[in-house]
């Protein structure tokens, strides 16, 4: 298959609970060997939407289709699809080989002992876990835990495997390591994952390409620049956390809020006025500066905090609202600031990005 093929696609996919739609119509197509963020908040609908692509559950309505067949009525078992619980779910009686090993013993594929055998130290080795076979899983760590889940959903060799939250219980360095390998792993071996995580700093670093999810609905869908640079609605910009976002008022062409009142082009339709800026385009004044480049918002300097190639300043408005500047340090040095002073904040005012709902109409 060539890399724009698609892999699998969901036609109007809905999945209610009760009164609550857990998914509502969902139309999305992923490209065969690609690697696709999920991202979205708590109860948003990632792991449901992952249920039913694998068959966990069935949609109320709509079809999903994957390698160009309609899969909607076919049993989990058969569909060939990988699936990586949140929480590893291992068989705790069962050594690490025969962890891994379960899926060729007890699948419809049977094979003989040889090749299972080989199979399984074959994905053990790729995974990183060689010399751990004939342990329990109580000894070993979380992130051979997390291993050990990878491997025995790779060793079925599926053409699609689904991860949920495969990173959330792992501390943070730990996490950095293991992106780059699920990357690496997933490269060698053609396959697609589609990895649902609620951390954005992960969607972005990890997916060739990244689904927004909010409340049951695929709100954005593109690369990690595209939505870094573009999102669509102003809750994307919140979910991303690196966006200043200021409520106000879209009229005729003219933005009004704290910073006064700026004349926007291309705003976007969206639910409420909001007016976006992303902090490292947020700049910092002193207050009188006559060389603003864009609106002035008055703010008072809080703190700063190191993170490594970058240093974010928080700083407070007037009306109270933290706003962060992110100064990257291959930029220089940052300038020196005074905690408790106040400065002024400005920015080029084709930088922001405006969302108002006179255009949602
Ligand atoms: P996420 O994985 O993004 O946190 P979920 O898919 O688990 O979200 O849940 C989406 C919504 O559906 C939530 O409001 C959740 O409470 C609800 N939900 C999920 N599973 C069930 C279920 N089995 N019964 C009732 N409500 C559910
Ligand atoms: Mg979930």
């Amino acid at each position: 298959m060539k890399q724009s093929d698609p892999i699998f696609r969901l036609d109007g996919v809905t999945r209610r609970y009760g009164n609550l739609t857990a998914l509502d119509s969902i139309d999305f197509t992923a490209e065969d060997n690609s690697y696709i963020s999920l991202l979205g908040p708590s109860g948003s609908g990632k792991t449901s939407l992952l249920r039913v692509i694998a068959g966990f559950e069935a949609p109320d309505s709509g079809r999903i289709w994957f390698q160009g067949r309609d899969i909607t009525d076919l049993p989990a078992h058969e569909r060939g699809i990988g699936f990586v619980f949140q929480n590893f779910a291992l068989f705790p009686h069962l050594t690490i080989f025969e962890n891994v090993a379960f899926g060729l013993r007890n699948g419809a594929i049977n094979p003989p002992e040889a090749e299972i055998i080989q199979r399984v130290k074959e994905t053990i080795e790729m995974v990183g876990l060689t010399g751990l076979e004939d342990r329990n899983p109580d000894q070993i760590s979380g992130g051979q835990k997390q291993r050990v889940a990878l491997a025995r959903s790779l060793v079925m060799q599926p053409k699609l495997v689904l991860l949920d939250e495969p990173l959330g219980a792992l501390d943070a360095n730990l996490r950095e390591r293991m992106q780059t390998e699920l990357r690496t792993i997933r490269e060698r071996l053609d396959v697609t994952f589609l990895h649902v995580t609620g951390s954005e700093t992960e969607a972005l670093a990890m997916g060739d390409k990244v689904a927004v999810l909010d409340s049951g609905r695929i709100v954005q869908f593109g690369t990690p620049e595209e939505i870094y640079d573009a999102p669509i609605i102003s809750d994307v910009a919140l979910f991303l956390n690196r966006f200043n976002l200021f409520d106000g008022t879209l009229k005729d062409g003219v933005f009004h809020g704290a910073f006064g009142s700026v004349p926007v082009s291309g705003a976007r339709a969206n639910e409420t006025d909001v007016y976006a800026i992303r902090y490292d385009r947020t700049q910092i004044f002193d207050t009188g500066s006559t060389d603003l480049p864009g609106p002035a918002l008055p703010a008072r300097y809080l703190a700063s905090e190191y993170l490594g190639s970058s240093i974010v300043f928080l700083f407070e408005t007037e009306d109270n609202k933290t706003v962060e500047v992110d100064h990257h340090l291959s930029l220089g040095e940052p300038r020196d600031l005074e905690v408790g002073r106040d400065y002024v904040l400005s920015w080029s005012p084709e930088q922001a990005i405006v969302f108002g709902k006179e255009l949602a109409r």
